[in-house]
């Protein structure tokens, strides 16, 4: 079994000491796709947040890579190799792609900023761009690709097909997967299209109203429609999926 990157345990997180999430448990491996899945304000980016180090937990416990989480020194957790791509994606309008890139690591990487371009060559003809002019997809593509240029350990993407075409988060989906798979990156991604995120995860998890719903193997929940609807909408369901 591949070694678990990112641990959460017990996770109690909120806003103003408010409860989003109550008592979420959750691993991720090293190579592996997890997907949060639920409705509006079901506390997905709550989660994510909390897990970066973002957000201070009320109870539970983070770790990245066997280190605990500190909310108090967030940095420390992104230079163990956490990325987190926000859903406005986090990027400086006025600078380029290849300056998005170059900055992205900790000293500049050609040979590293080549591969990830690689594997989205739809930013090689727009590299000298100022990101604020770029589709709302190769924004996309270029937060993802700068996370990935950090060579993370865990790379986190909150509603990564927000505003998107569906053939472009089709495109991207499997290649987030493939660099999982290629390099060890334990994914967590937060997505509303279901089927397709589901076709590139492992492990799938439902939250509704801050709790965890429905949980197990993506594979078998995409097989169970009935009760990923239920689970997604009502909230209804066991924690973990049947086998
Ligand atoms: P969405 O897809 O709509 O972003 P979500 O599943 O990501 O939903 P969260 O954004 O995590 O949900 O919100 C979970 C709960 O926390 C909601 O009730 C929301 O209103 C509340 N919440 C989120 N951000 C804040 C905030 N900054 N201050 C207070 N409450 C917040």
């Amino acid at each position: 079994m591949s070694e678990a990157v990112l641990v959460a345990e017990g996770l109690v997180v909120g806003h103003n000491g408010i409860p989003a999430v109550q008592d979420l448990d959750l691993t991720v491996a090293a190579g592996a796709v997890t997907t949060l899945l639920g409705p509006n304000g079901a506390g997905k980016t709550t989660t994510l947040l909390a897990l970066a180090g973002l957000l201070p937990l009320i109870s539970g416990r983070v770790t990245v890579l066997g280190a605990p989480v500190d909310h108090r020194r967030p940095h420390r957790t992104a230079r163990r190799g956490l990325r987190l791509v926000p859903d406005d994606r986090g990027l400086f309008a006025p600078l380029t792609v290849a300056e998005h890139l170059r900055l992205a690591a900790p000293t500049p990487d050609p040979a590293r900023e080549k591969a990830v371009l690689d594997r989205f060559p739809a930013l090689e003809g727009v590299r000298g761009r100022r990101a604020g002019l770029l589709s709302g997809g190769e924004q996309q593509m270029l937060a993802i690709a700068a996370a990935l240029v950090g060579r993370p350990k865990v790379l986190m993407v909150d509603e990564m097909s927000l505003g998107l075409a569906p053939m472009v988060v089709q495109d991207m989906l499997p290649a987030i997967r493939t660099m999982a798979r290629a390099e060890g990156i334990a994914v967590l991604l937060v997505e509303q299209h279901v089927d397709l995120a589901l076709a590139v995860s492992d492990h799938a998890i439902v939250l509704n109203h801050g709790r965890v719903v429905l949980s197990g193997e993506a594979e078998r929940l995409r097989g169970d429609r009935e009760q990923l609807t239920a689970a997604y909408f009502d909230g209804a369901g066991p924690r973990s999926a049947p086998s």
